[in-house]
């Protein structure tokens, strides 16, 4: 709450305002959290019982019943300066770092972040000047999309680090802005956000470029690299044609649940080759392969890094690369997919989209913080409790935090992060 209550708020005359930039942060992040899908669905919500009345004591004032409007709320989206909401990203980092939260999901002591550009919108219709836009078949549609950096974990928890909105500056302009220019501008905004992260940046193929090795080397960062046949010619030439003659290779037998009761073998094996000579510097490639009882392959991947591959760190080097998805199917996807609407836009004009954008990002990782840290078993007071247990899905859950909010009064006092309960994170 102190940290929603240091934004600074951008309405003319805040004191005049019944509704502090905190209650109205909190009534976004309360839609977004619960999943209502959009502005109308949240005034529906409101309408009904006592959301109103527990927001406000939420934020730690008692003004009773009164309830702001989802288009109150919106106005000060649209002024709102996304780079308050940075910030406040940017502090749950830090807290998330301090309470050694995350430290079990670092590789060569450093956390692992996933990069991938994602399209939010798409138009028929050019909507801002700052829309770029893609002319096929003589038709021309109009996008916005954001390059996001994420702290990626196996357990499917996503942290938000950092974002660059992929936008054309004022006309007239020679090219238009894309996923490779934005990254410089998001590799800058890291660095000054958090000059001292150590990382491993995991990225696709659009990645394996000379200035992105050379700048992460320069921050002292891990990367790895999704490495396709045709990205960097000279450096697939390197690689010996037959795997037995590799630098090194090692295989274990893993066992894996399938699912549902049953569990299968398969193998799973990393060659890697060692160096690579790229622009005058020495990189490595690693690759990973896993095949079935049968032999048919499950899984296979190519990499290109800055760590040295060992025998003993081979298998985590390369899980690491692996690691990338996970932005895209547990990040991405679940916001698209998941309940939370990131498609949906829940108000399109001014700086709104990008402010939503942001606290959505909040929303989803504090959601998955509940669902994969121990509030559960602490709140029902049964350590064998478990999220699916009580609540199955996500969607369940979101409907019963609204739910929860409109029909009683909640101890808040009981909530994560207030002292009482700490979020503890660990494998499964
Ligand atoms: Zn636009």
């Amino acid at each position: 709450m102190t940290w929603l209550k240091a934004i600074r708020d951008p309405r003319r005359d805040p004191a005049a305002c019944t509704f502090p930039i905190e209650y109205v942060l909190m009534m976004a992040l309360i839609m977004l959290c619960g999943q209502l899908g959009s502005r109308r669905a949240l005034a529906r919500q409101l309408g009904l019982g006592r959301i109103g009345s527990n927001l406000w004591r939420l934020v730690g004032k008692a003004y009773g019943d009164l309830g702001c409007h989802p288009d109150t709320m919106n106005r000060a989206m649209e002024v709102l300066d996304p780079a308050e909401l940075e910030k406040l990203m940017v502090a749950v980092v830090y807290q998330l770092r301090k309470t050694r939260a995350l430290d079990t999901f670092r590789f060569d002591g450093k956390l692992i972040v996933a990069v991938d550009g994602t399209k939010m919108f798409t138009f028929k219709k050019v909507h801002c000047e700052h829309c770029t836009h893609q002319t096929k078949d003589g038709k021309t549609t109009y996008f916005h999309c954001v390059l996001a950096a994420k702290i990626v974990t196996p357990i499917g928890l996503i942290i938000p680090l950092a974002f660059e909105f992929i936008e054309n500056p004022p006309a007239p302009y020679d090219k238009q802005d894309c996923e490779l220019k934005a990254w410089r501008r998001l590799y800058d905004k890291i660095r000054r956000l958090f000059p001292r992260l150590p990382i491993n940046v995991v990225g696709d193929g659009l990645y394996a470029e000379e200035q992105t090795f050379a700048t992460a080397d320069q921050a002292g960062w891990n990367f790895v690299i999704t490495l396709t046949d045709d990205k960097l010619p000279s450096v697939t030439a390197q690689l010996p044609p037959k795997s037995a003659s590799w630098s090194g290779h090692r295989t274990e037998r893993v066992h894996l649940p399938d699912g549902g009761k049953t569990h299968r073998w398969i193998d799973r094996t990393v060659r890697w080759k060692t160096p690579v000579h790229y622009h005058g510097q020495i990189y490595h490639v690693i690759e990973l392969e896993e095949t079935d009882e049968k032999g048919n392959r499950l899984y296979y991947n190519r990499w290109i890094t800055n760590v040295k591959p060992t025998f003993h760190n081979a298998f985590e080097l390369a899980q690491t690369g692996r690691l990338r998805w996970k932005i895209e199917n547990e990040g991405t996807n679940t916001q698209k997919n998941g309940g939370y609407e990131m498609g949906h836009a829940y108000g399109r004009k001014g700086n709104a989209w990008k402010n939503y954008y942001y606290m959505l990002q909040l929303a989803q990782m504090l959601n998955d913080l509940v669902r994969l840290g121990d509030y559960i078993k602490k709140a029902t007071a049964d350590p064998t409790a478990s999220f699916t247990a009580v609540f199955a899905a996500m969607e369940t859950f979101a409907m019963m935090l609204i739910a929860h909010l409109r029909e009683t009064e909640p101890d808040f006092d009981l909530l994560p992060g207030s002292g009482r309960f700490q979020i503890r994170l660990g494998f499964p």
